[in-house]
């Protein structure tokens, strides 16, 4: 399951959650490792309800220096629509 596109519009996308960033390939790992697992409770899945958690998804416009979260995320470059 995809929860979150990684491009809007043509335009590359990433998330925000609690002041960190993160790439679309991060958040969707994320949300279907909730997904997977049974043992988490409802008020415990951030990524994959994210409606309720305070995510937002955004255009990355400009930002060449914008990375995935390094502490939780993979670290790596996320991409802006103009550099
Ligand atoms: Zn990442």
């Amino acid at each position: 399951m995809k929860t979150y596109p990684d491009h809007i519009e043509g335009y590359p996308t990433f998330i925000v959650f609690e002041g960190e960033c993160y790439c679309i390939e991060c958040a969707n790992k994320f949300a279907n490792d909730e997904d997977e697992d049974q043992d988490m409770t409802e008020d415990e899945r951030i990524f994959s309800r994210p409606e309720d958690a305070g995510i937002s998804q955004a255009i990355n416009w400009e930002h060449d220096d914008l990375y995935c979260s390094s502490m939780h995320g993979c670290g790596e470059k996320i991409e802006p629509a103009y550099s």
